[in-house]
């Protein structure tokens, strides 16, 4: 065999070996009509024929119906028989149906005198990549649109800072066009960019934009912007593979909300001042600081009864004016606070010398004293001031502010509007106080009181017609407590509300032992009507009794006309419409008594012992007789209390008052001693003589 032709036979074998042993591809040959003449262990792999099959068949077979009812192979071949090769990707059919994604080449083949003898195809199966590949698109798709429904604005740049890629938050929150955020986009050339225009604009400085460049620059960092008048945070992080990601973040909102928080946490919604935390935390300051500094504790006197009387809008309304007021006094020089209801507290730094506090005491009662309008009532309210000095008062806010609060505690017991500095020994009052309101606590749940009675005298026949049931306090370690002492706590605890429901009970069922012409005067305080119920307390002891109500006789005074007028006079109507005797007490000590005369018919007048005391004096006994007349013209009787001389009752009977009360007669006596009193000798107009 000559060397050419053996050679071209060794050819041939390798051809035919490698094709043969080839399996990741499937190869096979097609004459010019794209009959299968040859296949290799590939294309069996592949496509599940064995040659012996397939050989003789039209290579269309790997197609499915629709591409060959398309013309998709011939296609094919048409293309490599024109141009030499033909190269597509698609989906093919196994022998046993099943699909795979193809690679497909296939290559004409001439022979010498170049004409077509046929084609060699060479299928290779992608299917794995091709879903990888689908994955990857979808993972993509997905991602473009998680990056796209951000609330964040990011961006990725690369090491030389320019733009890989951004979202459409991005460009809104920075407000940037789309040219300006093209891939590829220096980040330098777009902030400058966006720093010309920020210059343009007049009220928004540019060097934020500086700023803005030098974040882009770092490693990590988080920091808010400014930047057209709402604020960003920009976070940027240097990637391991080297550009940087970086988020914006418009946190405008978060933040007016942070600082309306903020706000609100340290302020009084009412009045905007700074509320007791935001106070706390100033006095901490200052006197952590050291030097001195001055906390004055205020309390509004008479505020209740405006709340009560005219609403709570109005109530509202008062105390911005008062906080208007007070800021207009303080001018800017210190703190004020509102610490709830109707105290407010101020604190002065500085050197306290020189009267500072009292003259800026005196400014804030003559301030809050001015009549304030409401809705066309002029209400007027006054302020109590309690003042004490750091650090000599109190090193630590607390007690500083508590010593403040005692004074105050001092100046309302000496009268409406007044001032009171904190003195030492006020601590250890305020201290004992505390005590004794724990101790009357305990005695009104546990019953502990008395009620002593003492004799109202009918000055013209000289017999008892009466008797006051006065309270008594029987205290362990302080033996008799007087009611002077502990009422009044009693009405500020609201104590008073049980304790006046039980007087009423005890002295109704009392009086109904006694003879039937002999009634019983109570005591009521102002509080008892401001919390209500006294009605159903006074119905309720009667009937528990059977008392008449024609017995019972209700001592108030002027204070509870004082507080909330108009409900007060509703509810004495209807007490006296129940029966019951309505008593003026203290009659003279108040100041416009005599106005208050006349908005209700009472039933009697008590004129107080301060008058009988030196009922010599010309104008307590002109005083004293003009009530006389009076009391005639409106048809109540005259009580003269506290007579203790012959002398006094000498003169009251020749002012021809009804009835007397002293401890001439006899002082408050305990149950028990009634009897005795009520068949006693008569008081005679011989005996006063
Ligand atoms: P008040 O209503 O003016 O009672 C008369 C007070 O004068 C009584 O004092 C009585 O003991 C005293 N007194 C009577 N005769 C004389 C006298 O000739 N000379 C002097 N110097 N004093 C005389 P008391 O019992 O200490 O009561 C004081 C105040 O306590 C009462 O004044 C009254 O306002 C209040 N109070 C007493 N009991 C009650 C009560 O049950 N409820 C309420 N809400 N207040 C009461
Ligand atoms: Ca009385
Ligand atoms: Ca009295």
């Amino acid at each position: 065999m000559p060397a050419a032709e053996r050679n071209a036979d060794d050819a041939n074998l390798m051809y035919r070996l490698l094709v043969q042993g080839v399996t990741d591809y499937a190869i096979y040959m097609l004459d010019p009509q794209g009959l299968i003449t040859n296949w290799n262990a590939g294309a069996e792999r592949a496509k599940g024929y064995r040659a012996e099959e397939i050989v003789g068949r039209h290579f269309s077979c790997f197609y499915d119906a629709a591409e060959r009812g398309r013309g998709v192979p011939h296609l094919g071949l048409e293309t490599a028989r024109r141009e030499g090769r033909f190269e597509a990707e698609g989906w093919r059919l196994r022998k046993d149906g099943t699909r795979f994604w193809a690679h497909v080449v296939i290559d004409a083949i001439h022979d010498d005198a170049a004409r077509l003898v046929g084609f060699a195809k060479i299928t290779r199966d992608c299917t794995e990549r091709r879903l990888q590949a689908a994955q990857l698109e979808e993972t993509s798709a997905n991602l473009d649109l998680a990056l796209s429904h951000m609330s964040q604005g990011l961006c990725l740049l690369d090491a030389q800072r320019r733009l890989l890629l951004c979202n459409g938050r991005f460009r809104e929150i920075l407000g940037l066009a789309p040219a300006l955020t093209r891939r590829g986009t220096s980040v330098v050339a777009m902030l400058r960019r966006l720093a010309r225009e920020e210059r343009a604009d007049p009220g928004e400085p540019g060097p934020r934009q500086r700023r803005l460049a030098r974040l882009a620059g770092t490693a990590t960092h988080r920091t808010d912007v400014a930047f057209r008048g709402r604020v960003i945070a920009i976070t940027t992080r240097a990637l391991p593979a080297g550009g940087w990601v970086s988020t914006v973040e418009d946190v405008t909102d978060r933040h007016r909300i942070e600082g309306r928080i903020l706000h609100m946490a340290h302020h009084d919604a009412l009045t905007g001042l700074p509320n007791r935390t935001a106070f706390g935390a100033h006095l901490e300051r200052a006197l952590s600081v050291g030097g001195e500094i001055a906390v004055l504790c205020l309390d509004l006197d008479r505020f209740k009864a405006v709340n009560d009387t005219f609403g709570h809008a109005a109530g509202d309304a008062l105390l911005r004016t008062v906080a208007e007021r007070l800021r207009a006094v303080l001018c800017g020089s210190g703190m004020i606070a509102r610490l709830g209801g109707d105290e407010f507290v101020i604190a002065l730094d500085g050197p306290q010398g020189g009267h500072r506090v009292e003259a800026l005491a005196e400014r804030i009662i003559e301030a809050v004293g001015q009549s304030i309008d409401i809705d066309g009532h002029l209400a007027d309210v006054g302020v109590s001031i309690g003042v004490a000095i750091g650090p000599r008062d109190g090193a630590d806010p607390d007690t500083l502010f508590r010593n403040a609060d005692i004074a105050l505690y001092r100046a309302k017991a000496a009268g409406r509007n007044g001032y009171r500095f904190y003195e030492a020994g006020m601590a250890a009052a305020a201290a004992a106080r505390t005590l004794l309101q724990l101790e009357l606590r305990e005695a009104v749940q546990s019953g502990g009181f008395r009620l002593h009675y003492q004799p109202v005298m009918d000055l013209r026949r000289g017999t008892i017609s009466g008797f006051e049931a006065l309270l008594r306090w029987p205290h362990p370690r302080r033996g008799l407590i007087s009611p002077a002492d502990f009422v009044p706590m009693a009405e500020e605890t609201g104590l008073i509300t049980r304790l006046g429901a039980w007087v009423l009970r005890e002295a109704c069922l009392e009086a109904a032992e006694w003879r039937a012409d002999i009634r019983v005067a109570v005591n009521v305080s102002a509080v008892q009507f401001a919390r209500g119920g006294l009605e159903e307390v006074v119905t309720l002891a009667l009937a528990v009794s059977g008392l008449a109500p024609q017995r019972l006789e209700l001592e108030i005074t002027e204070t509870v006309l004082m507080s909330d007028g108009e409900a007060a006079l509703a509810c004495l109507h209807r007490l006296r419409a129940l029966g019951v005797r309505i008593a003026l007490d203290d009659f003279g000590t108040g100041y416009s008594s005599l106005s208050y005369l006349r908005l209700f018919p009472f039933d009697r007048i008590k004129i107080d012992r301060s008058f009988i005391r030196e009922i010599g004096r010309p104008e307590n006994a002109a005083i004293v007789r003009a009530v006389r007349a009076l009391a005639s013209d409106l048809g109540a009787l005259v009580t003269a209390e506290g007579i203790e001389t012959d002398e006094q009752l000498a003169f009251v009977r020749r002012l021809d008052c009804e009835e007397g009360q002293g401890f001439l007669f006899s002082p408050a006596r305990p149950p028990a001693a009634i009897p005795a009193l009520l068949s006693g000798a008569r008081w005679t107009a011989a005996q006063a003589a």
